[in-house]
């Protein structure tokens, strides 16, 4: 490992020298040579029990093995720190197979806590997948555990509200049960969960990694073992990320570091002016010093990211007006891409999310991206000046 910068441009194409070419060939094949039915089918069971390919043998089948996605997983994995990552084909099916390996280890209970990404909510709330959920709040993680919990679920800085979490803590209180991170306001440039004894590190790469709003992704990293059974599930569920989608991902793993600071600091400006804003009831970004209480820019995380949340003065409606408003901002959900996007987290994001652990009606979420500063500040301005 070199620094951060350098591994984000360089992870994952070691061996581009040897075949000659300056970037990744996208490998579209869905099926492989096969030498021989012996070869082949020991090939098949290696990698459908979620084994990596022997040198030299077939690939088989693009459900069980993808150069691309292989690339982008061992990129994710060494950014993280972790032995191994497992890609999909959103952050979603992501979440769907850590939370199916844990249900399929025998121990369906899972302690979530709020708040979490309303997808994540959702899941664990209605059950879908056959886990069975205890809400606790980060210092209570402890007596909610019982002896059937196979997970800790927990995101930090934690959508909408950038809460952050302390996850020394979390981990302290978990004892022997493998505690999930969502590191996807982070990223890896700002936190790095596995290193506070987080056992899986999941993201939504279809935001930052992928950083541009047009391809869908997911990633768990981890030790050896969860890859070995992240991929197994993978490979019954069929949730896959397209070779074309792990290739553009890959690619935006390169300016990850560089689009993560350039947003972060427009976004830390945005906070500061719109903090004094007479419109705005309170600004939540984890670099005001009333957010971050326990400190934990600067030792857990090593900036506050670019994601902020504005409590306007009034409710439902100066929310929406001032949403529908904005003209160079975007009003749509997702976030961590190279444009500034605002949106209402309980009328779209959260709202499967149940009524008493909502956020409230007056909330807008900004997810800060490229432009500049004077340009944001002027269109948030109009916007909420309406
Ligand atoms: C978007 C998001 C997800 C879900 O990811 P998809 O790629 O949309 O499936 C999970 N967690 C967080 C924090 C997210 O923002």
């Amino acid at each position: 490992m070199s620094h951060l910068d350098t591994d984000a441009v360089h992870l994952g194409r070691e061996d581009l020298g040897e075949l000659g070419v300056h970037v990744p060939p996208i490998d579209l094949s869905t099926t492989y040579p096969l030498p021989t039915i012996e070869t082949g089918g020991l090939a098949y069971e290696n990698l459908a029990t979620g084994g990596r390919p022997v040198d030299g043998a077939s690939l088989v089948y693009q459900r069980l093995w993808n150069p691309n996605v292989d690339r982008l997983e061992r990129s994710v994995a060494a950014l993280e720190g972790c032995a191994g990552a497992v890609a999909f084909g959103s952050g979603m099916a992501a979440l769907a197979a850590a939370l199916v390996a844990t249900v399929a280890a025998g121990r369906p209970h899972v302690v979530g806590v709020r708040p979490l990404y309303g997808g994540t909510d959702h899941v664990l709330a209605s059950g879908l997948l056959g886990t069975r959920v205890s809400w606790a709040t980060a210092d209570r993680i402890a007596e909610a555990i019982a002896p059937d919990t196979g997970l800790v679920v927990v995101e930090t800085p934690a959508n909408p509200t950038v809460d952050l979490v302390d996850l020394d803590a979390v981990v302290a209180q978990a004892g022997d049960v493998p505690v999930l991170v969502d590191n996807t306001f982070a990223t890896p440039v700002l936190q790095r969960p596995a290193r506070h004894g987080a056992a899986l590190v999941l993201h939504s790469a279809t935001k930052f990694i992928g950083g541009h709003g047009d391809v869908m992704g997911g990633v768990v990293a981890g030790d050896a073992e969860w890859a070995v059974r992240l991929r197994q599930v993978r490979a019954v569920t069929g949730a896959l990320l397209h070779p074309m989608a792990a290739y553009e991902l890959h690619r935006g793993l390169q300016t990850l570091p560089l689009r993560v600071r350039a947003q972060q600091e427009t976004a830390a400006t945005l906070a500061g002016r719109l903090a004094e804003h007479p419109r705005i009831a309170r600004v939540l970004y984890p670099g005001l010093k009333e957010c971050d209480p326990a400190g934990l820019v600067g030792t857990q995380m090593a900036g506050p990211g670019s994601l902020l949340a504005i409590e306007l003065r009034g409710g439902f409606e100066v929310a929406a007006t001032t949403a529908q408003r904005c003209r160079l901002i975007t009003h749509a959900v997702s976030l961590g891409g190279v444009d500034t996007l605002i949106q209402h987290p309980a009328g779209l994001t959260h709202r499967p999310v149940a009524a008493d652990a909502r956020p409230g009606d007056a909330l807008l979420r900004l997810s800060v991206g490229l432009e500049d500063v004077e340009d944001l500040w002027a269109d948030l301005d109009q916007a909420l000046r309406a």
